[in-house]
């Protein structure tokens, strides 16, 4: 799982700082989750970054978002070039390795 989200919205969430570390602790039925949280300034989004589509009703469409910013996935904020954003990236070292870096794309670190 990979999310971009602004700087109001790591705030509020205590689970999350910056570097690497455990998110929640494993359980009995649950093996552990680890994430990676990178700071930076965002970049200009690109049209491609910007581009969703959708598969519904075995159908494909697709809509392209205003490129002026990102939006954050949590609150739907604007996250515009410049504006400190964070790339939260989670998963399961259980069942797969830490995902290669995708940060670079969205933020200048
Ligand atoms: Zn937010």
């Amino acid at each position: 799982m990979r999310q971009l989200l602004c700087e109001e919205c790591v705030t509020h969430d205590r689970r999350l700082r910056e570097g690497s570390f455990i998110i929640f602790a494993a359980t009995v039925e649950e093996p552990a989750e680890h994430a990676r949280v990178v700071k930076g300034r965002a970049k200009p989004p690109t049209v491609e970054q910007r581009t969703i589509h959708i598969h519904a009703d075995r159908q494909q469409t697709t809509q392209v978002m205003d490129s002026a910013f990102y939006n954050c996935d949590r609150c739907n904020g604007k996250i515009r070039p410049g504006d400190p954003v964070y790339a939260l990236t989670v998963w399961i070292p259980a069942r797969q390795s830490e995902p290669p870096r995708w940060e670079d794309a969205y933020l200048y670190a």
